[in-house]
């Protein structure tokens, strides 16, 4: 199991997602993975879709600060009524892009399937 790196639900599988952490660029050049849950993707592209800019500190994926960061709406499923609680995470365009990437390849994927 993994922990999902936007709302911190585990998953048995996550999706990854390819960042460039700004702290580990140097040893990591061309970028770190990330794993998020496919609500969390989801939830991810239609904010890249819809964007809102959000006044954050750092992004929530890659840790880069002092960019331009939108609002992610995550829910985050909790054990009493509603059984979610909202919470809204800031992500970079590098992420949104990143989000957009592990989207592609993930129905490339399927697309694979298919022809089997
Ligand atoms: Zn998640
Ligand atoms: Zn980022």
């Amino acid at each position: 199991m993994a922990d999902c790196e936007l709302c911190g639900v585990a998953r048995p599988t996550l999706c990854p997602v390819k960042v460039n952490d700004p702290s580990v660029k140097s040893a990591y050049l061309t970028g770190t993975w990330r794993g998020i849950n496919e609500e969390c993707l989801e939830a991810c592209l239609e904010a890249n879709h819809n964007r809102m800019t959000i006044d954050a500190r750092k992004c929530n994926l890659c840790g880069i600060k002092n960019v331009v960061l939108y609002q992610v709406k995550i829910q985050v499923p909790i054990f009493q009524e509603p059984y979610h609680r909202e919470v809204t995470r800031a992500l970079c365009e590098s992420c949104f892009e990143a989000c957009e990437d592990t989207k592609k390849r993930r129905e490339a994927e399927k697309e694979e399937g298919h022809h089997h």
